[in-house]
């Protein structure tokens, strides 16, 4: 079996049936497997997810206080800004771009750390990264850890049913998820506390930089704008980190065929351009299935690209030593313009 197929933990109604059809499980059998695969009484292999969940159950608090203790038009304007664009933008740069699929290269760990923290700390690298090779492999076929063909409740509970890393690979199955994850500075676990703990990344560290960090931007917010702002933006931290689980459906067009002829150029899986998530996150979805290692995936100009005007910043600053943009192969291969029309173009405006 080839390494994608078995490096995710398989949900207990399956991937897909006897003649390799795709297994849409009933909303029962959903709930079901996401409160037993969060169950750590019963498993202590089930941490990771458990932890996930754990972090939004904490900012629940702030959201409360947040709805009524501090609710202001400046608050709200806060909330708006931060849970929408910067928790959004950070996952395309961190989460995406780098972590899964290295489209571009830190000069050293400083800045590679300074990134990962630029924001609260909510989704575990591991849960993510590993998953999302399998998305990109398998794309709304069987086996697509969040395929849309399987419903909302399908890929919003994803990251607890279908994304943790299998929990009994073999040796030289985990050296290769210990291979995705070396980039991304990611204490890990060795072949030995992964069998006792079924997680790459190890607990103690993980635990630990969630204090710190939590800490640390309670701290930086409360000396900007009070507790007021604080628990606002904590709690536009909890909001993000439930609605970006609706982006995985909504992004491959709840599993029908919604692309456009002139905006969604990749016809291989279901996967669409969407104003909101681009405009706010730079996740042009369809432009990058069509290249998935680019640091860039706003390719025409209405594209806004807010994580690749990060990504070319810190590269002008000299934090970024390189990086991959496909702008120029998608204009010459999907718009036919050579680099010279672009030019020309540009110039006649
Ligand atoms: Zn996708
Ligand atoms: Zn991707």
């Amino acid at each position: 079996m080839a390494f994608l197929d078995k490096v995710l933990q398989p949900p207990a109604y399956g991937w897909k049936d006897m003649d390799g059809k795709f297994v849409r499980p009933g909303f029962k059998a959903i709930l079901t497997e996401f409160f037993t695969r969060l169950n750590v009484f019963n498993n202590r292999k089930n941490w990771l997810p458990f932890f996930s969940w754990l972090k939004i159950l904490c900012l629940v608090p702030f959201v409360l206080l947040f709805a009524f203790k501090f609710l202001s038009i400046g608050n709200v304007a806060a909330v708006f800004v931060y849970g929408m664009i910067v928790m959004g933008t950070h996952g395309t740069i961190w989460h995406h771009r780098y972590c899964t699929h290295g489209a571009y290269r830190f000069r050293n760990r400083f800045w590679r750390f300074i990134t990962q923290n630029l924001t609260l700390n909510i989704i575990p690298e591991e849960i993510y990264v590993i998953s999302h090779h399998v998305h990109h492999a398998k794309s709304d076929q069987p086996g697509d850890p969040y395929n849309a063909e399987g419903g909302f409740w399908y890929c919003f509970l994803a990251d607890v049913n279908h994304q943790p890393i299998a929990k009994d690979l073999a040796e030289m199955d985990y050296k290769r998820v210990e291979r995705l994850m070396a980039h991304t500075g990611v204490k890990g676990n060795s072949f030995k506390q992964y069998q006792y703990w079924g997680s790459y990344v190890k607990p103690f560290n993980a635990v630990l930089s969630w204090i710190i960090n939590w800490a640390f931007w309670y701290c930086a917010f409360y000396l900007i704008g009070g507790h007021g702002l604080a628990c606002s933006l904590f709690a536009a931290a909890g909001i993000w980190g439930v609605g970006v689980r609706t982006f995985n459906y909504d992004g491959h067009g709840h599993g029908e065929d919604k692309q456009r002829d002139g905006v969604d150029y990749n016809k291989k899986d279901k996967s669409i351009n969407q104003l909101w998530p681009g405009l706010v996150a730079g996740e042009w979805h369809n432009n990058h299935h069509l290249y998935p290692k680019s640091a860039r995936s706003g390719f025409k100009s209405y594209q806004l690209d807010m994580a690749w005007l990060y990504i070319s910043f810190m590269y002008r600053l000299g934090a970024v030593v390189s990086y991959r943009d496909d702008k120029a192969a998608f204009k010459a291969k999907y718009l036919k313009l050579t680099p010279v029309t672009v030019a020309a173009a540009v110039a006649n405006k």
